[in-house]
């Protein structure tokens, strides 16, 4: 996908690899997610693309932040965000992070374990507090893994000892991201109900977290089918539905977003014809890692043919797609564009070393 706005700003031709944001596309998608899940309070995940005019652009819709870091909180207050739009999401935290947080009017954050639920309590007293439950989520094209979340009959102590701290108890779950399958939600929601009957807690917020998946090479759940599969899971649970949180990020920023590459080299290795772009693994296609994420590439008409994709730089591991089907025009040159589209989330953010002299992707923000 990509918008007037990015065509005509593509038609300047400034020098490549570049990524170009569409701040509109923002604003869009976070006006409907509030149109699809009525009531729900919005925190975009900024990891995914922490752009100033990113940020703008989900203000703009009313949304919040999820925020991982003192760097993030500074950012988003500087765009005007509100203290009170800030959701301090990241289970991982120093108490410097939790003390700066709380001096700068952050009240909501998000626990997985006891030290650092007593080190919340100390530091961000009477503070809003989810503890973030394991699910499994294996559909995800980007799991987590172990990393985060605790199993439920430590949420259930968990939730119980946040109240007797005197913070305010809730749950959060993450499915894990570009998650194709809404079931995963059911499953969260689900646990989520079992863990606050056991603790004897009436949920009042419930953060879903993100993990909505956007369409690359193949079709995933529209937003509206997300979210009929979030309300009927909530109405399946709970009695009386706790108020939602939701943080996307890919689903907010993604479709926002195209990287314009150039064909550095084209050369014939082990009888398949591999194509060296200059954008790789180390600045902004970090989600190649595994191949995991498939994206869609537009390198203009043209009979096509395979190709293994490369980026430029000297490091073995920086090969794109190997495995994954990938066909480009039989006629490209070095110099020539290629397109990747629905690239404006988890490109850029992860670009911020500049490996082998190469300079992080640059961005340009339409306004
Ligand atoms: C990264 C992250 C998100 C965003 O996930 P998406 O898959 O991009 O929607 C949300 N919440 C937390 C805690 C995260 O770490």
């Amino acid at each position: 996908m990509s918008t007037d706005r990015i065509r005509r700003f593509l038609a300047q031709a400034p020098p490549t690899p570049f990524l170009v944001v569409d701040p509109a596309v923002v604003t869009a998608r976070v006006r409907e997610f509030a149109n699809e899940l009525p009531g729900s309070r919005l925190f975009y995940a900024v990891k995914a693309n922490p752009e100033p005019a990113v940020l703008r652009a989900v203000l703009a819709a009313g949304g919040g932040f999820d925020v991982a870091s003192p760097g993030e909180i500074t950012a988003c207050l500087a765009e005007g965000a509100r203290p009170e739009s800030l959701s301090y999401g990241n289970p991982i935290k120093k108490a410097a992070d939790v003390a700066f947080a709380f001096s700068h009017g952050v009240r909501e954050f998000t626990t997985d374990a006891e030290s650092d639920l007593r080190q919340l309590a100390r530091l961000a007293p009477g503070s809003a507090v989810s503890v973030r439950i394991l699910v499994d989520g294996p559909a995800s094209a980007t799991p987590f893994g172990h990393k985060f979340g605790c199993v439920p009959a430590e949420a259930v102590s968990l939730l119980r000892l946040a109240a007797d701290l005197g913070l305010v108890p809730g749950l959060a779950f993450h499915v894990g991201s570009q998650q194709p399958d809404p079931s995963a939600w059911d499953t969260g929601i689900a646990t989520a109900a079992k863990v606050a009957a056991e603790a004897g807690i009436r949920l009042r917020r419930l953060n879903i977290g993100g993990g909505f998946g956007i369409r690359y090479r193949e079709l995933v759940p529209s937003l509206a089918e997300y979210a009929a599969a979030v309300r009927a899971s909530l109405a399946a649970h709970f009695p009386t539905p706790p108020q939602l949180a939701l943080e996307p990020g890919r689903a907010v920023v993604a479709e926002a977003g195209l990287i314009r590459a150039e064909v550095v080299l084209v050369a014939w290795r082990g009888g398949r014809r591999w194509v060296y772009l200059d954008v790789g693994r180390y600045n902004g296609l970090a989600e190649t890692e595994n191949e995991a994420i498939p994206y869609r590439l537009d390198a203009g008409d043209g009979e096509r043919g395979p190709v293994v994709l490369a980026g430029p730089t000297c490091d073995g591991d920086d090969v794109l797609y190997q495995h994954t089907p990938c066909e480009l025009p039989l006629a490209l040159q070095p110099g020539d564009r290629v397109d990747i589209l629905d690239a404006g989330a988890y490109t850029a953010s992860y670009s911020s070393v500049a490996f082998n002299g190469i300079e992080p992707l640059r961005t340009y923000c339409l306004d």
